[in-house]
């Protein structure tokens, strides 16, 4: 079976942007309000000789309007479905209880966690990856997913998980 790999991480913190860049193309919607849903997003991608399937959990849409229980399913589905997940944060917002909470369902699943510390668009702000340990799901990773910075240092940690 192809791996799967899901995205997860509250709004606006920059996960359809990813996306986009590991797929290559602008399949996933950029919105610059948070909160925004969509259909669920899926593509094909692939790095080096890896093949594999990504889903964009943000583009999961949801009844509940509320933000908590919102995240809450985003990340149990991504935790169902993926076998490697990608956790994306804001490092210019730093930890944000929003965050924590991520962190502690993906903790409990167990499931290998990639911790990409987006929107860290040039070396001055490198060093704000470093509050990003507190969350305990192991090395961030700076990231730009805007810039194209970052992202194949993210996709090498993907497929040796994988
Ligand atoms: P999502 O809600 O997590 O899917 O976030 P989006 O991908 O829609 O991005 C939210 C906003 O953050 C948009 O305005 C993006 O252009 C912006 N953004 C995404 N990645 C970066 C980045 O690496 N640097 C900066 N400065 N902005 C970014
Ligand atoms: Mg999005």
């Amino acid at each position: 079976r192809k791996g799967v790999v899901a995205i997860v991480g509250r709004a606006n913190v920059g996960k359809s942007t990813l996306f986009n860049r590991i797929v290559g193309e602008r399949v996933s919607i950029v919105e610059d309000t948070p909160g925004v849903t969509r259909d669920r997003i899926y593509a094909h991608a692939s790095w080096l000789t890896r093949d594999f399937s990504v889903i964009d959990t943000g583009g999961i849409e949801l009844a509940q309007r509320d933000f908590v229980k919102e995240i809450r399913m985003q990340a149990e589905i991504a935790i169902e479905e993926a076998d490697v997940i990608i956790f994306v944060v804001n490092g210019r917002e730093g930890v944000l209880p929003e965050d924590e909470l991520v962190a502690r369902i993906l903790q409990k699943s167990k499931k290998p966690v990639v911790l990409a510390v987006n929107k860290i668009d040039d070396v001055n702000f490198r060093d704000a990856i470093y509050d990003f340990y507190a969350l305990g799901v192991g090395d961030p990773i700076p990231v730009s997913s805007s810039h194209g910075i970052g992202v194949g240092d993210v996709l090498d940690e993907v497929i040796a998980l994988l």
